[in-house]
This record gives C-alpha cells, sequence and structure tokens, in this order.
C-alpha cells in the first residue's frame, strides 16, 4: 500500500519493512559487538518502541533482559510547568549497563530527561539507541549511541508509531501527506 488513511490524514509509504529489517539488523549488531560480555538491560520505552523493541531483541545473541517503562507527564506546580517521571521501572538499574530503546528523538527534551533520571539511579552505563532522530529538530545536546535512521521533519507513522493512537500497527513506516 503506496498511501494509507489514518484518522483525517492521508500517509505515503516512506520506509519499507524490509528497509527497516535490514537496518535493525546492522545496529543491533553494533549492539552486540559492544555490549555482549556486559549482560545489559534494555530499556524499551512505551508506547511508541514496542516494535522495534521486539524486532532488535530477537537480534541479540547474548545474555540479556528486557524491560518496559514508560514516560509520565503532568502539570506541576512549579514555574518549569511540565514534570516527567519515570514509571514501570521495577528493576534496579544501579551497577547495570541500560540500553534505552526508542522510537523518535525530535527535539530530544523527552531523552535528556529521561538519561537524567535514570542517571539518578547510578547504573554503570547508558546507552540510547533511536530508531529515527530528526536531526534538524534537535533542540538540545543529546546522546544517541546506536541510531537506525535520520530522517526529515516530516511526521511518520507506523511500526509501533501512532498519529493519535493510530496507526501504530502499520508493518511500514509512513509519513504525512501535506
Ligand atoms: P522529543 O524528542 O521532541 O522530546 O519527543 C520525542 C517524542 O515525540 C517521540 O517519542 C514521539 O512520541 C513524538 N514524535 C516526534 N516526532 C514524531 C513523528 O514524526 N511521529 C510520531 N508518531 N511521533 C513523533
Ligand atoms: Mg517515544
Amino acid at each position: 500500500m503506496e498511501i494509507v488513511q489514518v484518522l483525517d490524514k492521508k500517509f505515503s509509504l516512506y520506509i519499507s519493512k524490509e528497509q527497516i529489517r535490514e537496518r535493525v539488523k546492522e545496529v543491533a549488531a553494533e549492539i552486540e559487538k559492544d555490549l555482549k560480555d556486559k549482560n545489559p538491560l534494555f530499556l524499551v520505552i512505551l508506547n511508541g518502541s514496542f516494535v522495534f523493541g521486539a524486532d532488535l531483541l530477537r537480534e541479540m545473541n547474548f545474555p540479556c533482559e528486557i524491560t518496559f517503562i514508560r514516560m509520565s507527564s503532568y502539570e506541576g506546580t512549579s514555574t518549569t510547568g511540565e514534570v516527567k517521571q519515570v514509571i514501570g521501572l521495577r528493576e534496579s538499574i544501579e551497577g547495570r549497563t541500560v540500553v534505552v530503546v526508542e522510537d523518535i528523538i525530535d527535539t530530544g527534551y523527552t531523552m535528556k530527561e529521561m538519561l537524567r533520571i535514570l542517571n539518578e539511579k547510578n547504573p554503570e552505563s547508558i546507552y540510547v539507541t533511536s530508531l529515527f532522530v530528526k536531526p534538524e529538530n534537535l533542540k538540545v545536546d543529546v546522546k544517541i549511541d546506536y541510531r537506525c535512521f535520520d530522517i526529515d521533519n516530516d511526521f511518520i507513522v507506523g511500526y509501533g508509531l501512532d498519529y493519535d493512537h493510530y496507526g501504530r500497527n502499520l508493518p511500514d513506516i509512513y509519513k504525512v501527506v501535506e
């Protein structure tokens, strides 16, 4: 399918599932080479990263653990307004090698805050892998150790990523038709 409709918008095919599979294998091989002796704990950020996380983890041929977390945000009473929290992390990450698995890094604010919170829990080291990065939109300096695709600023859906909760089930990546 070249064009799909998700809610009120049309999207066109952008990156096929075959291209994703190939690139995920390459990135997984890099991670394996670096971390296979580290017993890493993969932290998959819900909801968007569930497909990427599932595919990435099945390429890991060494002992590792996986768990799922999410960032919640609520309007705080502080002057900065938005307060973020990491929820769902029951495992201790103290002394562990952690790999944060993210679907897309846009401005970078979410990842920056995630890393700040995780670093307070004294892991040995934290690595970041992101399926997509929008380099032109990055507003903060955030380390991204393993990235699959750098993309332009168009809004994308599919392979776990949503448009207003829909479209996560699409096997390929689509971008919005303006
Ligand atoms: P940021 O890096 O700006 O803090 O936020 C990253 C988050 O913005 C992602 O986790 C995702 O929820 C959302 N996001 C940014 N760009 C896109 C996009 O093109 N498509 C979708 N579905 N979500 C996006
Ligand atoms: Mg995300």
